[in-house]
This record gives C-alpha cells, sequence and structure tokens, in this order.
C-alpha cells in the first residue's frame, strides 16, 4: 500500500491473520479468567482498536478503563521519562487487571503503568500486548498474551500511528521512511 511520499508501506499482518490470532487470545483469556471478571486497562491510543476487537469476544464479563500516558525523550532511548496524562476512572483495588498494549519494544512504557497498577493492590495484573518486540528490551517485562513477535521494524496500522497517522488501516504494514533522494533513511 501507498503512503504519503516519503513513506512506504507494506504489508506486515492481514487483517485476516490479525483477526485470526485476536480469536486465539480471546479463547485463552476466556479460560484463564473463566468465572471471574475482567477489568481491561487499555493504553491509549494505539490499543483502541485492538482492545475493541479483543472485547467483543469475551465471554466472561469485562469493565473497560484507559490510561494515557507522554514520554519525554531525555537524550537516549533508555533515559525517557514517561508521565501519566490520563487516569483510571475506575478503582482497580481487588480486582483482576489485564494491561493491553499495542506494542511491547523497550519496555518501558508497560514497566511505568504496571508499576503505578500494582501500587493501587490489583488481585491479579497481567499483560496482553499485540506485538511483541523482544529484540529491542531494556527493561525485562513478562508478558502473559501475545499477538505477534517482531524482530526489528516499525510498524502502522490497526489503531497504530506514525505521526497520528495510518490508525485507520484493518491491516499492520512496516512503514520505512525514504529520504527526498528516495534513499532510506
Ligand atoms: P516502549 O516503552 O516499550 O519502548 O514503547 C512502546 C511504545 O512505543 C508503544 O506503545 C508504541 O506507541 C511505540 N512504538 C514502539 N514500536 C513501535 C512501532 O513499530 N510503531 C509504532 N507506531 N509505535 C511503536
Ligand atoms: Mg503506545
Amino acid at each position: 500500500m501507498q503512503g504519503l511520499p516519503m513513506e512506504r508501506l507494506t504489508l506486515l499482518y492481514s487483517r485476516e491473520e490479525v483477526a485470526g490470532r485476536v480469536k486465539e487470545l480471546a479463547e485463552a483469556i476466556n479460560r484463564d479468567y473463566a468465572g471471574r471478571e475482567l477489568l481491561i486497562v487499555g493504553i491509549l491510543k494505539g490499543t483502541f482498536v485492538f482492545l475493541a476487537d479483543l472485547i467483543r469476544r469475551l465471554k466472561v464479563p469485562v469493565i473497560v478503563d484507559f490510561v494515557g500516558l507522554s514520554s519525554y525523550g531525555l537524550g537516549s532511548e533508555s533515559s525517557q521519562q514517561i508521565v501519566l496524562t490520563k487516569d483510571l476512572q475506575v478503582s482497580i483495588e481487588g480486582k483482576d487487571v489485564l494491561v493491553m498494549e499495542d506494542i511491547l519494544d523497550t519496555g518501558l512504557t508497560v514497566d511505568f503503568v504496571l508499576k503505578f497498577l500494582r501500587e493501587r493492590r490489583p488481585a491479579s495484573l497481567k499483560l496482553c500486548a499485540l506485538i511483541d518486540k523482544r529484540e529491542r528490551r531494556i527493561v525485562p517485562v513478562a508478558v502473559d498474551y501475545v499477538g505477534f513477535e517482531l524482530d526489528k521494524g516499525f510498524v502502522v496500522g490497526y489503531g497504530i500511528d506514525y505521526a497520528e497517522r495510518y490508525r485507520h488501516l484493518p491491516d499492520i504494514h512496516r512503514i520505512e521512511l525514504e529520504d527526498e533522494q528516495g534513499r532510506e533513511k
């Protein structure tokens, strides 16, 4: 698929592949949480499409809430400062909480979220990521449900953006950036 002039998109996971993995993840979650109520915490904004698809396949009772974050680079990736910009509206104390993230990369974002949620004493706290980019991990994170494992590349579509664009694409694509001479960056 064609992106903007400097941005080349190539298909990575088709909508059918994504739907298949979402179905399998939902089945595992239905099994693991049978007889319990699940409180899902989506990390904005990248998870909204994934979350919407996944919850419609759940058979356990579900509550959904979101958190928003901002990260400020302080030079290198490992020294990123992450700040909470939107807190939960519900209490998670004593609840079975499942955090949903679009892409797990360095692990810094999810590590920050899991730490502050843990302080609020949920009964359990698990993590579901659509894409796990293990190679770039800086902080070790235990992930319970993974859609796809990817070693490298920057992806867009299915809720995931590049500079706020491409979230509406039904498939997941790799995006390559070219400079004005057409060279890959
Ligand atoms: P981490 O804190 O684990 O390094 O970063 C996770 C965040 O970085 C994700 O929530 C996502 O917003 C962003 N990110 C990491 N890899 C990609 C990617 O391939 N594409 C896009 N669009 N965002 C990414
Ligand atoms: Mg994100």
